[in-house]
């Protein structure tokens, strides 16, 4: 196998310097650091470029104008905001898998959520509270297995609950019950940790990472009513017909219009809340019944808690119910719910952020904290008709990362390389000023927040999804550079080729024709090199 250096220049990686390519940070690498540098990483779930302001997208005016992340920005404006940043498997476990090993699915074994983290493995966690950090985890874990190499956990049981979700406590047998919102929750958890629990002497890595804003997004009943009287925006492929790809993309179970379910994703008639709604119209399909994950939100719900949420839906869904709306109609009606509901979720996560940001400034805890503010992947909200993640394509394959380095990274600067979650783990280990044990795949980041231009820094991203079964999203691996994408639906022998400067919707699948012969060659030849590069077998 090739060398580091021989393959990153194969790839091209030593001249990676094209026109807007770099990060314009521009403080010198040698900033005295006295104190070895706190890291408090903020992770959501499933939130997406799109509903986050600081981020350039279809929604972003609209995210903007209604306020709906003014927190995040407001780190964004004050550290780096990457704008390419991937994930190496869009799916919530691996992603985490990945984050905290430095390392891709079929290295650190944790390739679908069907799997179990091996929490014997070595992680991020456990090499910093070696040195002397003092780590603690708070929050949404969802890894099968007990966090290990932190001091201190409170984190939620597999996806946890929305409402009055329960807890897995370091040192406490059982689960323990907290009444509220979970996202309000995990906010005061992380500041109560800061306030009572820190170790003034030693630095500490606080890993604060949300629920929200996953499925069935669930928003807190402050924001049942955000954005009631305004429609959000259409993608201008809501109604992809899947033509010009290939079968997988027709094949799969993830659209707004089909796949979700009216009951629980969409709040229509939820059997244990009212007595007063009418039966399910007849343009909704029967097949959605309530979930025992949602019936248990409902269930475990205050007597205020539900007379709050009857308030609001009862008449929502009294007024859908009397439009009898059909086909493009009914699933425009859906996506507005849908997203709706995902967006005031993600209001009050960045309310959460907002508080946990405004604590490190008034205890002066924010001059020597890195602040990383991230999630676990993209995701859709309505295009090509979908909601979750999973593909290749670039809403699910784009997650957003924004890192705050006091000091280091110049406020408001932008980054365009192209960073994988992998590259987490080793940025955190230099900002710390240890060193990065060889095994690891990602690269530290450290660099690019310095505002420097590495001579060699990749060109071109491996991506593995190896998760079938729900949503019906076929295998697939592939490379992204700056201009293309190849995906290899390898179960089927079926390809696909993108030239994202040409069609940034990914809409017509290039693969095949001849003028992209000599473009899909060298992709497939680099993509070769990559998954030699990565240690990855074609039959993984
Ligand atoms: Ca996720």
């Amino acid at each position: 196998m090739m060398n580091r250096r021989t393959f990153l220049k194969s790839i091209g990686a030593g001249t990676i310097g094209v026109a807007g390519i770099g990060c314009n940070s521009v403080l010198p690498a040698t900033l005295p650091i006295v104190q070895k540098p706190n890291v408090l990483f903020i992770l959501s779930d499933d939130h997406s470029l799109q509903t986050l302001g600081a981020y350039k997208s279809r929604m972003q005016e609209f995210i903007k104008k209604h306020n709906i992340t003014p927190n995040i920005d407001r780190l964004a404006a004050e550290g780096m905001l990457f704008e390419n940043s991937f994930v190496g498997n869009s799916i919530c476990g691996p992603s985490r898998a990945s984050i905290l090993t430095g390392k891709h699915s079929h290295i650190n074994g944790f390739r679908s959520n069907h799997d179990q983290f091996n929490a014997d493995q070595w992680t991020v966690a456990k090499e910093l509270q070696k040195a002397g950090y003092q780590t603690a985890a708070i929050g949404k874990w969802h890894l099968g297995s007990l966090p290990t190499g932190f001091d201190d956990y409170k984190v939620l049981p597999g996806q946890g609950m929305y409402y009055n979700p329960d807890f897995i406590e370091k040192g406490s047998s059982g689960l323990v019950r907290k009444q509220g919102y979970c996202t309000d929750i995990i906010g005061d958890m992380t500041i109560d940790w800061l306030d009572r629990k820190r170790d003034k002497t030693r630095p500490f890595f606080l890993c604060s990472w949300h629920k929200a804003p996953h499925r069935t997004w669930m928003p807190a009943p402050r924001h049942f009513s955000l954005l009631d009287e305004v429609d959000v925006p259409e993608p201008e492929n809501l109604f992809d017909d899947y033509r010009g790809r290939t079968s997988s993309a027709s094949e799969q179970e993830m659209t707004i219009r089909d796949h979700l379910n009216i009951a629980t994703d969409l709040k229509v008639t939820p059997p244990v809340m009212t007595t007063s709604v009418k039966a399910i119209p007849e343009a909704v399909p029967k097949t959605n019944s309530m979930d025992p994950a949602t019936l248990e939100e409902f269930r475990r719900m205050s007597p205020e808690q539900k007379k709050a949420w009857d308030a609001y839906y009862v008449p929502r869904n009294e007024r859908f119910q009397a439009q009898n709306l059909k086909g493009s109609e009914l699933l425009r009606w859906k996506y507005q719910a849908y997203l709706k509901d995902f967006i005031r979720c993600v209001k009050a996560m960045d309310e959460a952020v907002g508080r946990v940001l405004d604590y490190l400034k008034t205890n002066n805890l924010d001059k020597n904290t890195i602040v990383v503010y991230s999630s676990d992947q993209g995701f859709y909200n309505g295009e090509h008709g979908w909601y979750d993640k999973r593909w290749m394509y670039e809403e699910s394959l784009r997650n957003p990362l924004i890192i705050k380095w006091p000091g280091v990274t110049r406020p408001g600067s932008k980054c365009s390389e192209m960073v994988q979650n992998i590259d987490y783990a080793p940025t955190f280990l230099e900002a710390a000023g240890i060193n990065i044990p060889e095994p690891i795949q990602g690269k530290s980041l450290a660099p690019l927040l310095r505002g420097e231009r590495p001579e060699e820094w990749r060109s071109g991203i491996l991506y593995t999804y190896y998760e079938e079964g729900i949503h019906h999203v076929a295998r697939h691996r592939g490379i992204r550079n700056e201009r293309y994408k190849l995906i290899e639906f390898y179960g089927k022998g079926e390809w696909e080729f993108y030239d994202l400067e040409k069609d940034p919707l990914e809409m017509k699948s290039e693969y095949g024709n001849p003028e992209y012969e000599k473009p899909i060659r060298t992709m497939k030849q680099k993509l070769k090199e990559l998954m030699d590069y990565y240690n990855l077998d074609s039959d993984a």
